[in-house]
């Protein structure tokens, strides 16, 4: 069986309470391995390391070096790319289609693109004549942060925490990675290949655990810590930004979503079945991006639910390496048990279920794994739980609307404000509405499309900050101003 230690300055280690917990596969509920949960003195032990490091042989690299090791950091992961395939489909139980081709790539992908960005990243300068006729010169300078916490979800662990981890590091800062309780693989793993291409110790440093009273917490109230950087719930996200505000320290937030795709009587109607399909079902809904609020055009209603409907029949759930397999189980049973709630809930609150609505029958040796069934709601008002609430699962209701206005205005009556999608083959149409709709991030025909140099957050209760491209390095370098006079 796995032991799955701590990761701080270069070595791996346990810890000093004797305490451990499980990991296990969500496939089947077997046991992975033994996590030993970092304490507040291996979170000290982390963030010393990290402090110490930013003076050491890293802090005095040139950007060409850094983006050099950097470069080297993402050939690695694609040289052990089976090592991280089979670490993270472990953890997740997602299929291995999508894990090897969005999850490991992307990983790999991150630390490339943030070492490709920064090399050219510029500041700004201004001259001015100064009152007594000389000139003066301003010029900005872009330092790391120092130290970053990095507290990351279970739903894409590698992609997700690369995204923070990558240009943190570019940006010259260090890191202390708390990776989900429920997905610890991939972030232990990439310690090992930290140690082999050379990356000085104490730059990358994980700690295993959960929220309140362990690792989370106890990194995030550290005050050596210069920047958190979170991906997670929104609930999370308050709890990370009061222990931010402690010592004023800055907080990037990428939080949860309600996400709408507002699909147009005049849509090219094969592009949006086959999109909303992805976007509601693909790794089991667990996707912050996914969709879980549907609005259809009247004229095409029913005609879009039963093709919904026919889709979602056809995600076969099973084993991750069978090339049959469609959707996966979701991450734990913990989750299992909320997302059921809400398959409950509204059952209650009396939706029409058109497909899904419980667990679906599996073989004997899956029994035991966190299966739920795609489902499809409609029928319930606005003001219904599925409706208002993220569930994270593979499921959606779907509305009938008239007008655009109607529909922008529904969209627009949530708390969270993450992503949306606009199917329609009218472009005014698609322009008009995507600058109507309060989200970060809005795809027309499309989902998940993503060129990594452009900005990815989230607006009202889905995240603060911006992240991708130029953008990150907003959130992991500090901009001073020196200005010469001469
Ligand atoms: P979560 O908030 O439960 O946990 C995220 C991380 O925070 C975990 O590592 C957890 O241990 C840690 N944590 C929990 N409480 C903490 C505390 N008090 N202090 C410090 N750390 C703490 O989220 P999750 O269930 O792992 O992930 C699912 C959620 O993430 C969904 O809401 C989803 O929408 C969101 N998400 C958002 C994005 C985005 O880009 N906006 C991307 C992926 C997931």
């Amino acid at each position: 069986m796995k032991e799955i230690k701590n990761f701080i300055n270069g070595e791996f280690v346990t810890n000093t309470s004797g305490k451990t917990f499980e990991d296990r596969n969500p496939v089947d509920n077997s046991l992975i391995g033994t996590i030993y949960e970092a304490g507040k003195p291996e979170a000290d032990a982390a963030v010393a390391a990290a402090k110490a490091a930013l003076k050491g042989p890293w802090g005095k690299l040139s950007v060409v070096e850094r983006v050099k090791m950097l470069d080297e950091v993402a050939k690695e992961i694609n040289r052990r790319f089976d090592d991280f395939l089979q670490a993270e489909i472990a953890d997740t139980g997602k299929p291995k289609h999508l894990a090897s081709h969005v999850d490991i790539p992307r990983g790999a992908a991150n630390f490339q693109i943030f070492a490709d960005t920064i090399k050219n990243m510029s500041t700004e300068s201004f001259e001015m004549r100064t009152p007594d006729g000389k000139t003066a010169l301003s010029y900005g300078v872009r330092v790391p942060r120092g130290v970053i916490a990095v507290v990351c979800p279970w739903n894409l662990p590698l992609l997700l925490m690369t995204w923070k981890a990558g240009p943190a590091l570019a940006c010259g800062n260090t890191v202390v990675i708390k990776p989900s309780e429920e997905t610890p693989l991939t972030a232990t793993l990439l310690g090992e290949v930290m140690n082999k291409v050379g990356v000085p110790k104490g730059v990358y440093n994980v700690v295993h655990g959960f929220g309140p009273d362990s690792a989370g917490a106890f990194l995030t109230s550290h005050p050596d810590v210069n920047g958190i950087t979170f991906t997670g719930e929104t609930r999370t996200g308050t709890a990370i930004m009061q222990a931010g505000a402690v010592g004023i320290r800055p907080v990037s937030l990428e939080l949860g979503g309600k996400n709408a795709a507002l699909v147009f009587a005049d849509c090219d109607f094969q592009v949006a079945v086959d999109t909303v399909t992805r976007s509601c079902f693909e790794n089991a809904g667990q996707v912050c991006l996914g969709t879980e609020r549907v609005y259809v055009q009247r004229p095409i209603f029913d005609k879009f639910v039963a093709a919904l409907k026919e889709k979602a029949e056809t995600m076969k759930p099973g084993r991750p390496f069978d090339e049959d397999t469609k959707i996966g189980p979701l991450v734990s049973k913990e989750h299992q048990r909320k997302v059921l709630s809400y398959y409950q809930k509204a059952k209650d609150e009396g939706a029409t279920i058109v497909t899904g609505g419980g667990i679906p029958e599996m073989p004997d040796e899956l029994k035991d794994g966190c299966w739920v069934q795609p489902t499809i709601w409609t029928g319930l008002p606005e003001t219904a739980s599925v409706v208002i609430e993220e569930v994270f699962g593979p499921c959606c209701h779907i509305s009938p609307f008239d007008t655009e206005e109607e529909v922008v205005e529904k969209v627009n009556n949530n708390a969270y404000g993450l992503a949306t999608s606009i199917y329609t083959q009218d472009i005014s149409r698609a322009n008009r509405v995507a600058k109507q709709i309060e989200v970060g991030l809005c795809w027309i025909n499309s989902w998940f499309l993503r060129d990594l140099r452009t900005p990815f957050g989230g607006s009202k209760q889905s995240g603060i900050g911006r992240e991708g491209g130029v953008h990150s390095f907003e959130f992991y370098t500090e901009l001073r101003n020196v200005m010469l006079k001469y």
